[in-house]
């Protein structure tokens, strides 16, 4: 971008011109929650005002208009995918979408007792408690493919995990707490004969995915994560298999017939979408794909990618901070990481409260991972970390004040 286009994004975030304890707010928690647009919100609050109306249901006027937005959405997050539009699902979040394909690939007899989900440990807890529980009431067992003391999961043991001969694959296309983005074409090629399913909420804010060059069964990602509002995410799912399934959520709309005996569904994809959706979220989610399309996807991930070696490469010269996660280019978006002596959470304090620097500092939702990082750990582990996270809107100025006010705390422990 130049200088001027890169100046308007930032005015259309005016979190970005807040003052944090007398700094200017550096926002890197981006892997969190990303900020949401001005001219996002503006849309969204002029179809709130002037066109909204429940969907679907009615004849009037601002029942039309709202539907046909509506499902406008769903055409722009289809062609964002190279998916069908009646091959998308709007859920809720990642989460809902996980909890929904969990429950109904066991309803629909697609994974029992005696077969194998193949996670990895790097998982967030979205992806991983789900199969935990429900496979204590329905006996079909969850395996892993590890990760090495870096929390890295390598070819090796993707491959090594092919003995696990897994009915379904489950696993993040970047991971929330070592930033990697992993091999997704290797992980097809591995697993060619299981049903893939890919946790996108790291991934797809940051990479422009192709679900049917990658031939991936299914994908969730939430709109919160890639500057959309919150509550409102994608289920994106192949068309003969959303056809086998049956649904997670019973209700209106997502019926053909009902009587009092019995109960047939409505067409895809609304056979998935029970009771009032949130319209405005979709809606917005929509806006967004336009926001970004106009922004142009490609410079996204080329901004993107260059913050994010440098992120890595100005921490790694810190000898005082302990890095987690690969150290090479599958490394995106985000960096996890230590101060040797000074607790996670009095760095991310110190930070804000110093230097206007939002960072994260906990176990991200990712437990387990912290029990191998643990052990490749040369620190007194925490069992947490910092973690900074940039999107488009950031500089290299931003992490430079990351960088000056980590030296500063790194003084004040001394
Ligand atoms: N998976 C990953 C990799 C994530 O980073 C997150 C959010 N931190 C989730 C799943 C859950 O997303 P949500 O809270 O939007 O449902």
């Amino acid at each position: 971008w130049s200088d001027e286009d890169f100046c308007k994004i930032l005015s259309d975030f005016p979190s970005l011109s807040r003052e944090i304890n007398g700094k200017r707010l550096v926002y890197l928690d981006n892997a969190a929650s990303t900020l949401k647009s001005k001219s996002v919100i503006e849309k969204m609050a002029d179809f709130y005002l002037y066109h909204y109306s429940n969907i679907h249901r009615a004849v009037h006027t601002l029942a039309s208009e709202a539907t046909v937005e509506y499902e406008n959405a769903r055409e722009k997050v289809a062609k964002f995918l190279n998916a069908e539009s009646t091959e998308v699902i709007f859920t809720s979040g990642t989460t809902m979408g996980i909890n929904f394909l969990v429950n109904s690939l066991v309803k629909s007899g697609l994974l029992s007792s005696g077969d194998t989900v193949l996670l990895s440990q790097v998982e967030h807890h979205a992806n991983l408690v789900p199969w935990v529980r429900l496979s204590k009431f329905y006996g079909f067992k969850v395996e892993y493919i590890e990760a090495d003391e870096k929390g890295v999961i390598t070819t090796e043991a993707i491959r090594e995990a092919k003995k696990h001969k897994p009915k379904i694959v489950s696993i993040t296309g970047q991971s929330n707490v070592t930033g990697q983005q992993m091999p997704l074409e290797l992980i097809r090629e591995t697993f060619n004969d299981s049903i893939l399913i890919i946790d996108g909420a790291q991934l797809v804010p940051h990479k422009k995915i192709d679900v049917k060059k990658l031939n991936i069964d299914f994908l969730v990602f939430s709109g919160h994560k890639m500057i959309a509002p919150t509550g409102i995410g994608v289920l994106y799912g192949k068309k003969e298999l959303l056809e086998r399934l049956e649904p997670f959520f019973y209700g209106g709309e997502m019926i053909d017939k009902v009587t009092f005996k019995d109960v047939s569904f409505n067409v895809l994809p609304y056979k998935f979408e029970a009771g009032t959706q949130h319209i405005a979220g979709a809606v917005g989610l929509g806006y967004t794909l336009d926001y970004l399309e106009n922004l142009g996807f490609e410079k996204i991930e080329k901004h993107i990618e260059d913050l994010s070696s440098y992120l890595l490469s100005e921490l790694m010269k810190l000898n005082f901070v302990e890095i987690y996660g690969p150290i090479d280019n599958s490394h995106k978006s985000l960096v996890s990481f230590n101060m040797i002596g000074v607790h996670p959470h009095d760095v991310a304090h110190i930070l804000d409260e110093n230097f206007g620097v939002a960072t994260r500092s906990g176990h991200h939702c990712a437990q387990p991972l912290m029990s191998v990082l643990k052990k490749g750990s040369k620190i007194d582990f925490p069992n947490s970390t910092v973690r900074a996270s940039v999107y488009f809107y950031n500089t290299k100025e931003d992490i430079d004040i990351l960088v000056e006010g980590l030296k500063n705390v790194k003084r004040w422990f001394e």
